[in-house]
């Protein structure tokens, strides 16, 4: 599997009331959420090609998994 290119939030990508346009972590949303930092810093999309949004954390563990590309790399 490769790891998904990742590229700075941005809101704009979202549908209107999901996470990632109110600027939270869709990562942690379903589960986990006491690990959140809750602030999204990632944008990324999942093998279903719908855009995710992640903080910090997400965004670290994410990358450690082969997930998504470290921030910054690719296009
Ligand atoms: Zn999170």
């Amino acid at each position: 599997m490769d790891a998904k290119p990742s590229r700075t939030f941005d809101p704009d990508l979202y549908e209107p009331g999901s996470e990632g346009a109110a600027g939270r972590c869709s990562h942690h949303a379903a589960a986990d959420q006491a690990a959140c930092t809750g602030e999204a810093v990632v944008s990324f999309q999942d093998p279903a090609g719908r855009w995710q949004s992640g903080c910090t954390l997400a965004l670290e563990q994410l990358v450690e998994d082969g997930e998504i590309q470290p921030l910054g790399q690719g296009a």
